[in-house]
This record gives C-alpha cells, structure tokens and sequence, in this order.
C-alpha cells in the first residue's frame, strides 16, 4: 500500500514538473513570436543596393573636390588639418617670385572627413561632394592626385542605372513601399524641409519677440 502510494506521488510530481516545463518552453516561444510581429509592423530600412540608393543629406560630407585653377599652395588645409594630410607640391619661381603648384593630394584612406580643409581654404578650392563609395581592393589607390580630386562627383539622381530613394524613414503613417509615394501625404516624421522652416519661423518669431522688448524699454 504505502509503495503504491509512493509510487503516485512519483508519477504526479514528474506530472507537474513536465507541466511547468512545457507551460516555460511556451513562454519561450510565445516572447520569440512577439519578437517576429513586432517586426512585420515595422517600416521598411532596407535599400536594395546597388540598385536602389538613398539621397545623401545636403551637408554630407563625402569625398573632397579639388579645383586646382583655383588653388594658390597656401597650405593651410594642411595646417587646419588634424592629420596634415594634404600634400601641396609646389616650387618657387625665382623669375616671378611666386608659388608654382605642381600637384595636390589627399589619401581618402587616412581622411576622416571632418571638413576642416574644406572650411578653411581661403579660395574654396575645396569641396566636399555627396559620393561615397571609395571602396577598393588596394588601398595605395585612395590617395587622389590633384586629377582623381577634381573629378566631378558621381550623382544618385542623375545616375540612370539607380532608383534614388528619399526620407525612408519619414515615409506616411501605415505605408511599407517607399516608392511612388504622393509628395502631399502626411509624414510620420517631419522632413528635413520642415524642420528648416520650422527653425526659421522660430527664429523670425524670437527677432520680433526681442524687437517689441527693446521698444518697451524704450517707451519706458
Ligand atoms: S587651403 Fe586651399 S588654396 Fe590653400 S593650399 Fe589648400 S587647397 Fe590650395
Ligand atoms: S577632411 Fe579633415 S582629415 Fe580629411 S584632409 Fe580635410 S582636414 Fe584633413
């Protein structure tokens, strides 16, 4: 009798031990499914690239062009750089006692593209473009001579073989494709367009804010 009755109290907590198991590996799978849902709500981030690029920002700073007409070999894009990484090849001319500019580099392979040369040069020989793909399979060749840095920069609108895409993530509220989008729908976010207007009307509102001040003072 009494192993008998050892034997069910056995066989009930091996039942309710699988059922503890079986009721967590639920859990499990359940919080794994949540994870999955949560995603098929989300909006799309994904470029097909090659084929699809996005619009890169107006102040993107990507590879640096180079006009050498305009370039007096002053170096101070290398001494505001915080690499000193231009090289300015010059010689003087004893005739004309002045600057002779032979050649110009950057290596993109060491540039951090922080802009400083771009900001400082007294001619604005420099600027920077919007291209961003430098990859190679050498890295010797990232260092443009004055020829490769004058090069005008590759453009995604303007580029026939590239669907160029805008504000993927502004797309409107529900919708999954950004393509083909009506430019009137309202945004789940606001565009980079907005925000400058935004700044600006803030800005404007502040100036009149300030100017009726100073008149009450005045007036006082
Ligand atoms: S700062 Fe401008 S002008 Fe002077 S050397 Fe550099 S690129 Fe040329
Ligand atoms: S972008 Fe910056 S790191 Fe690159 S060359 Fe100009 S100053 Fe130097």
């Amino acid at each position: 009798m009494v192993d008998t009755l050892s034997q069910m109290l056995n066989f009930l907590n091996k039942v309710s031990e699988y059922t503890r198991e079986a009721i967590s590996a639920g859990n499990y799978l359940l919080q794994g499914l949540s994870v999955t849902f949560d995603h098929m709500r989300r909006r799309p981030v994904t470029v097909q690239y090659p084929y699809e690029k996005l619009i890169p920002s107006e102040r993107y700073r990507g590879r640096i062009h180079y006009e050498f007409d305009k370039c007096i070999a002053c170096e101070v894009c290398v001494r505001v750089c915080p690499i000193n990484l231009p090289v300015v090849d010059w010689v003087m001319n004893k005739e004309t006692k002045k600057k002779e500019l032979r050649n110009y580099s950057i290596d993109f392979g060491v540039c951090i593209f922080c802009g400083n040369c771009v900001e400082y040069c007294p001619t604005n020989c420099l600027s920077m473009t919007e291209e961003y793909e430098l990859a190679t399979f050498d890295r010797h060749s990232l260092n443009y001579d004055n020829v490769a840095l004058g090069r005008l920069p590759t453009s995604v609108t303007t580029d026939p073989s590239v669907q160029p895409l805008r504000e993927l993530a502004y797309l409107p509220k529900g919708a999954m494709d950004p393509h083909e989008i009506n430019p009137a729908e309202a945004r789940a976010g606001k565009l980079t367009s907005e925000i400058v207007d935004w700044m600006k009307n803030n800005s404007n509102q502040n100036s009149t804010k300030n100017k009726t001040k100073d008149s009450d003072k005045q007036g006082d």
